[in-house]
Protein backbone atom coordinates (compact mmCIF):
# COMPACT_ATOMS: atom_id res chain seq x y z
CA UNK A 1 0.00 0.00 0.00
CA UNK A 2 1.37 3.45 -0.43
CA UNK A 3 1.00 6.03 2.12
CA UNK A 4 2.30 9.34 1.87
CA UNK A 5 5.56 10.84 3.83
CA UNK A 6 3.91 13.44 5.43
CA UNK A 7 0.51 13.82 6.55
CA UNK A 8 -1.77 16.41 8.51
CA UNK A 9 -2.43 14.73 11.84
CA UNK A 10 -3.91 16.24 15.47
CA UNK A 11 -0.48 16.80 17.46
CA UNK A 12 -1.63 16.70 21.40
CA UNK A 13 1.08 18.36 22.70
CA UNK A 14 0.42 21.46 20.78
CA UNK A 15 -3.34 21.32 20.63
CA UNK A 16 -3.78 21.72 17.13
CA UNK A 17 -3.24 20.23 13.92
CA UNK A 18 0.28 19.86 12.33
CA UNK A 19 2.27 18.24 9.64
CA UNK A 20 3.83 15.08 10.95
CA UNK A 21 6.45 12.88 8.63
CA UNK A 22 5.38 8.78 8.56
CA UNK A 23 7.87 6.37 9.03
CA UNK A 24 7.30 2.57 9.42
CA UNK A 25 7.34 1.26 12.91
CA UNK A 26 10.25 -1.46 13.04
CA UNK A 27 11.03 -3.99 15.70
CA UNK A 28 14.44 -3.40 17.28
CA UNK A 29 16.25 -6.81 18.54
CA UNK A 30 15.94 -8.01 22.28
CA UNK A 31 19.45 -6.51 23.91
CA UNK A 32 19.13 -10.54 25.61
CA UNK A 33 19.27 -9.48 28.45
CA UNK A 34 15.53 -8.86 29.74
CA UNK A 35 13.79 -10.34 32.58
CA UNK A 36 12.00 -12.81 29.69
CA UNK A 37 15.34 -13.97 28.29
CA UNK A 38 17.04 -14.56 31.56
CA UNK A 39 13.96 -16.26 32.73
CA UNK A 40 13.71 -18.56 29.63
CA UNK A 41 17.51 -19.52 30.51
CA UNK A 42 17.37 -20.45 34.02
CA UNK A 43 13.78 -22.62 33.15
CA UNK A 44 16.07 -24.44 30.51
CA UNK A 45 18.36 -25.56 32.85
CA UNK A 46 15.69 -27.08 35.32
CA UNK A 47 14.24 -30.04 36.29
CA UNK A 48 13.71 -33.35 33.76
CA UNK A 49 12.65 -32.96 29.73
CA UNK A 50 9.27 -32.31 30.04
CA UNK A 51 10.15 -29.47 32.25
CA UNK A 52 11.43 -27.61 29.71
CA UNK A 53 9.82 -24.59 27.48
CA UNK A 54 9.53 -25.92 24.08
CA UNK A 55 9.54 -24.00 20.83
CA UNK A 56 6.08 -23.57 18.96
CA UNK A 57 6.28 -25.30 15.62
CA UNK A 58 4.39 -25.01 12.92
CA UNK A 59 4.28 -25.90 9.80
CA UNK A 60 1.85 -24.31 7.86
CA UNK A 61 2.60 -20.57 7.25
CA UNK A 62 -0.55 -19.03 9.29
CA UNK A 63 -0.61 -15.78 7.76
CA UNK A 64 2.19 -14.01 5.26
CA UNK A 65 0.92 -10.16 5.57
CA UNK A 66 1.32 -8.11 8.65
CA UNK A 67 -0.67 -5.35 9.98
CA UNK A 68 2.27 -2.25 9.83
CA UNK A 69 2.66 0.39 12.47
CA UNK A 70 3.21 3.64 11.80
CA UNK A 71 5.40 6.44 13.61
CA UNK A 72 4.30 10.19 13.02
CA UNK A 73 6.56 12.50 13.91
CA UNK A 74 5.28 15.96 14.69
CA UNK A 75 7.78 18.87 12.61
CA UNK A 76 6.96 21.48 15.28
CA UNK A 77 7.57 19.52 18.64
CA UNK A 78 8.89 16.43 17.37
CA UNK A 79 6.16 14.59 19.44
CA UNK A 80 6.02 11.01 18.61
CA UNK A 81 2.78 9.29 18.58
CA UNK A 82 2.07 5.57 17.14
CA UNK A 83 -1.13 4.26 14.77
CA UNK A 84 -1.61 1.38 13.03
CA UNK A 85 -4.42 1.22 10.21
CA UNK A 86 -5.58 -2.15 11.60
CA UNK A 87 -5.30 -3.84 7.53
CA UNK A 88 -2.73 -6.52 6.77
CA UNK A 89 -0.46 -5.33 3.28
CA UNK A 90 2.25 -7.42 1.65
CA UNK A 91 4.33 -4.28 1.08
CA UNK A 92 4.42 -0.25 2.55
CA UNK A 93 5.52 2.31 0.29
CA UNK A 94 5.93 6.28 1.39
CA UNK A 95 5.59 8.50 -1.47
CA UNK A 96 6.05 11.84 -1.33
CA UNK A 97 2.83 13.39 -2.73
CA UNK A 98 2.92 16.78 -4.08
CA UNK A 99 1.27 19.51 -3.45
ZN1 LIG B 1 3.50 18.91 17.97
Amino acid sequence: MKMPKTVKLYCPKCGRHTTHKLKEYKKKQPSGNVWGERHKKANKLKGYGANKIKAHKTNKVYKQNKRPTFVAECAECHHKQMFSLGKRMKKVELVSVMG
